[in-house]
């Protein structure tokens, strides 16, 4: 399974500006987050930030300065991505070190573990995967922060995302789920009503089961509060993300609101866990028999 257009490919080609929200560019410097993380008792950091060509590391430091947050770094990993084997990763860790940020990796496809060896993958901080490239019924992936989304049968398709988003935490073994209860635009105005207890429930349970962490997410506002404090008292860890491709990186005004909204103190969020303890090592894959390894 792979990806004809790789999402970072899309991203560029700039399709997909008109249909994200994203606050205009803000020449004059980045607001600083610096007095709001202080009333947290742990540290800010966005855990879903994106290097581009056009935002590269040294940009990136200077913003995550201005901001007061720690970026958490990633690149798109898996068959056809910018990461898709272990030379791969070898080298963008090797750019990284010895730079002030998280090491990770936003991985694709359900498959991303057969490009590199176990190894390889815990020498990043950690990874992180989402949902949003979801198989239709007839097989075809779709991209469900494009206009390719199309709801036909609302309950039926969140039936099968919900459980696509189970397998996504089920099977692959990242350290975060990321843009976490996203629903496309033909159904986004409906999301408290699709969004029910049930629902929430069995992405709850999926996440404490595998310890996987759940993003709040600042780019989509996303989960609501409902979930994030269903999925606190079930024990969740939580991690912030911007899912930034730019300046905007670093801005968690919605992450701040709901950690002061729904009181979020140092133990309901995740931090990298210590290198022998990755999710790739403690757990047992599905599609990999136990200390294989199908490098590409
Ligand atoms: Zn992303």
């Amino acid at each position: 399974m792979g990806h004809q257009i790789s999402r970072r490919r899309f991203l560029e080609c700039g399709a997909a500006a008109s249909a994200l929200a994203v606050v205009p560019l803000r020449t004059w410097g980045h607001p600083s987050y610096a007095m709001a993380g202080d009333e947290l008792d742990f540290p800010l950091v966005d855990f879903h930030a994106h290097i581009e060509s056009d935002f590269p590391l040294e940009r990136a430091a200077q913003v995550a300065k201005e901001r007061g947050v720690k970026f958490g770094v990633v690149e798109h990993g898996g068959f056809h991505q910018t990461l898709a084997s272990d030379d791969d990763l070898k080298r963008y860790i090797e750019r990284l070190s010895g730079q002030p940020f998280y090491k990770g990796m936003q991985a694709e496809g359900l498959d991303w573990m057969e490009c590199f060896s176990k190894e390889a993958v815990a020498q990043l901080d950690f990874v992180l995967s989402d949902a949003l490239t979801f198989p239709e019924k007839d097989g075809r992936l779709v991209r469900l922060w494009t206009s390719e989304a199309k709801v036909v049968d609302k309950q039926d398709f969140m039936d099968r995302y919900v459980d696509f988003i189970v397998r996504v935490i089920s099977q692959e073994p990242i350290d975060i789920f990321a843009n976490p209860t996203f629903l496309p635009e033909p159904i986004v105005a409906e999301y408290d009503a699709l969004w029910t207890k049930e629902r929430m429930a069995k992405v709850i349970a999926a996440a404490v089961k595998h310890e996987v962490a759940i993003e709040i997410n600042s780019r989509y506002n996303i989960p609501s509060l409902a979930f994030i404090r269903a999925a606190k008292d079930a024990g969740v860890e939580f991690s912030f993300g911007s899912n930034a491709h730019g300046e905007e990186a670093g801005r968690l005004d919605y992450c701040l609101k709901v950690a002061k909204e729904i009181g979020l103190k140092r133990p309901d969020m995740f931090a990298p866990a210590p290198a022998d303890k990755k999710p790739i090592l403690r757990r047992t894959l599905a599609r990999l028999g136990v200390g294989e390894s199908h490098p590409s």
